[in-house]
This record gives structure tokens, sequence and C-alpha cells, in this order.
């Protein structure tokens, strides 16, 4: 089976593990705070904060931009469940704005049209989480101003997006964003095994996340209230978590991190190779927006049903079964059971519904040979009967 996404492990990256398993921290060493200065240096963001996962750096992005209970979170349906779910568990609503249908991320006229709507009826978001779909990012010029104009915070969840650039700033940079949060799960751009960092310039914020990784314990005398016990003390201001990345796993994404740029370039000459032999089927190929350089996390096609005498689910299981691992990037998050059972159905955001019934995420990955992604032509072809 060729997946559609796989790691890249080099003898560089085993041996950065190998040299941390025989040092002296297996956490809480060196290794975490040179991978956080060298992400946010990649980003030309001020700070970084590495956790054990992108959804640990959602879960603490909101409580840093103290999302609580009574406050309303708004994602994209078309994202991982995750994105939505960082706003319960800080025990607020989660809503969702749909998407558009070129980029498939975040539509800017429905999110203002909501806006307008929560405007009137005292419902406007605390947080809003664009998320930069396969690697492309939001038009995060356009949700700022809408921030600005209604006074909501941003995390962007750039998961799908390192090595990508909006409008020439690294996505990360934090222009148009309080926060953005990166996902190194082995199918992402780099992977730390699982692993996630958050990214912000701003240093309270920055702090905040510090804290609730580990305990919201801190040694730091100057935060401390009354006086300190001695040599040994700390305090625990708030009730924090211990989502802290470990030395092996900052070692790994730091070795990775080498090779983002490459990877990335690796990620475009298939994608470039993708748009050329898929040019005349019966699909819809990824829209790329003018402001954007994709990390292209993920390459997704639509079929155009019209023109072929198959079900998405036929083509789905037909791929599979002659050996190509297509995958859907993503079950809508409002038609999961949990989110029905919040009072979400079926037609509430009717384009990533459509988007759901006819997309498929085909191999892209940087170890995709010219071979391979020929057979993924050539299964391809005879599938949708070109
Ligand atoms: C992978 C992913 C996450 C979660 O990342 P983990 O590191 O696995 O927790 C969140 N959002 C999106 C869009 C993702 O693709």
């Amino acid at each position: 089976m060729i997946p559609y996404g796989q790691q890249n492990i080099s003898e560089d990256d085993i041996q950065a593990v190998v040299d941390v398993l025989r040092s002296d921290f297996l956490t809480q060493g060196p290794c975490v705070p040179s991978f956080e200065d060298a992400l946010a240096t990649y980003c030309r963001a001020a700070f970084g904060v590495a956790v054990n996962s992108a959804t640990s750096a959602l879960h603490l992005a909101c409580l840093a931009l103290d999302v609580g209970v009574g406050d309303i979170v708004w994602t994209t349906p078309i994202t991982f469940v995750a994105s939505a779910n960082c706003g319960r568990y800080c025990g607020a609503d989660v809503s969702f704005v749909d998407i558009d249908p070129s980029t498939y991320n975040m539509s800017v006229a429905k999110l203002e049209e909501k806006l307008e709507n929560a405007f009137a009826t005292d419902t406007l978001p605390k947080v809003v989480i664009p998320v930069h779909l396969s690697g492309q990012s939001c038009e995060m010029d356009k949700i700022h101003a809408l921030s600005q104009r209604y006074g909501f915070k941003i995390i962007e969840d750039a998961s799908h997006a390192i090595g990508g650039r909006y409008k020439s700033q690294p996505i990360g940079s934090c222009v148009y964003s309080d926060i953005t949060v990166f996902s190194f799960h082995p199918v992402k751009i780099i992977t730390t095994a699982e692993g996630g960092v958050a990214v912000t310039n701003n240093a309270d914020i920055a702090d905040r996340l510090r804290l609730l990784r580990s305990h919201g314990i801190t040694r730091d005398h100057d935060k401390m209230t009354g006086l300190s016990h001695g040599p040994w003390y700390y305090q625990q201001l708030e009730l924090g978590y211990n989502y802290r990345m470990t030395e092996l796993q900052a070692a790994l994404g730091m070795s990775q991190m080498s090779r983002l740029d490459d990877f990335v370039t690796k990620r475009h000459e298939i994608a470039h190779r993708y748009y050329i032999l898929l040019e005349n089927f019966p699909i819809i190929m990824p829209f790329q927006h003018a402001d954007s350089f994709s990390a292209f996390h993920l390459f997704i096609i639509r079929l155009n049903l019209d023109y072929i005498e198959k079900t998405h689910l036929q083509v789905f299981e037909e791929l599979r079964e002659q050996g190509i691992g297509i995958n859907i990037h993503y079950i809508p998050v409002h038609l999961q059971p949990f989110y029905c059972a919040l009072g979400f159905t079926e037609g509430d955001y009717p384009e990533s519904e459509k988007y759901y019934s006819e997309a498929l995420s085909i191999p892209l990955y940087p170890g995709l040979t010219v071979e391979m992604q020929s057979k993924v032509v050539a299964v391809l072809k005879t599938v949708l009967c070109v």
C-alpha cells in the first residue's frame, strides 16, 4: 500500500535520539529550549513553547487567552476534531464557520456574516481558530481585520503548515494572530513522534503557556506570593497540566528541522507533477491562492461526480483495493456524534458537507518516488475510467 503520508527518518535523526538516551537528561534538559528557539527563529516569532502534541498546544492556547465557561470559540468544520475540542476542554461553547468553496479553508465571507449576526445577538466569539488546511494559509489579513473590528483573539491551527508562507512571511510569524500552533505527528511536515508547539510574539502569553504545560508550577521567585522557603521551593499558581515534550522528541524535531525546507521543496515537486499528470481527469485540483506558498501537507482532489459513473465510496474502495492508501480529510466535525449531541446537524454547513462527499487525499510525502507517483496516477486513471 502506498500511504497518503509518511514520516521521513534519517540516520542523523536516529543518532540525535540515541545521543539523548546516552545523556543526563531524558526530559527537562537543553534540547527542548533549543528546539523552541529554532522554531521561533524559523517562523520569525518571538517565543516558542513546545508541548507533547498540537492538541495540548491548542488547549493551552485557549487557556492562555482566558477561554472559559460562557465564552465562545469558532473554527471550521473541515479540520481534525482537536481544533474544536480545545474550546470544549475549557468549558466554552464551540461553533463553526463554513468553508470557502475554492480553498476549503474557513470562508472570510461566511465569517463576516456570522460575526454580524453574533454582534446583533450578543454571541460574539472570544477566539477564532482558522485552520490552514493542507498547508495553505487562510486569508489571515482579512480575518485579522475582522478581529480588530469585533474584538476576538486568533489562534492559527497550522498543524499542516510549518514551512509554508503567507504574503512572504513564514506561517507562524503571528503577524495576524495571537498564537500559532504546529503539530509534529508523524504524518505532518516534520515529526517528533508526538509533539507540538505554540509560537507567539506576546511575552505574557508565552509565560502563561510555559506555566500551564508544567502543572502551573513556577520556580521564579518574582512570580511567587510571599517568601521562598529555600532553594527547593516552588509554587503552584494555577491549575496546569503535564504537557511537556521530552528531550528525545525535541532532539528528533531539531534534526528534522534541518531538512524542513527540503521536505517542502520535495512536496512542491510532487504536487507540481500531479497538477500536470492529472490535468484532464474528472477532478478538481487543489486551488492555490496567490498570497500563499503552501507547505503541501496534503494533496486533496475533489471528484467531479457528474462525470464519474461511480460513487465517492466506490472510488475510495477501489483505490484502496489497488494499493493506493488514499484518505479523507476530514469528516465535518459538526457531524461527529459528540457535536450532534450539542445541537449540530446535517445541513448546518452545506459547503463543508458537499466537500466531504467529494474529497480524497492522494499520496504526498517526501519519500514518494516518481515510480510510486506514476502508479498512483495509473490506478486513478483506471478507477476513474479516464
Ligand atoms: C494533526 C492535527 C491536530 C492535532 O495534532 P496532534 O499533534 O496529533 O495533537 C490538530 N489540528 C489539525 C488540523 C491537525 O491536522
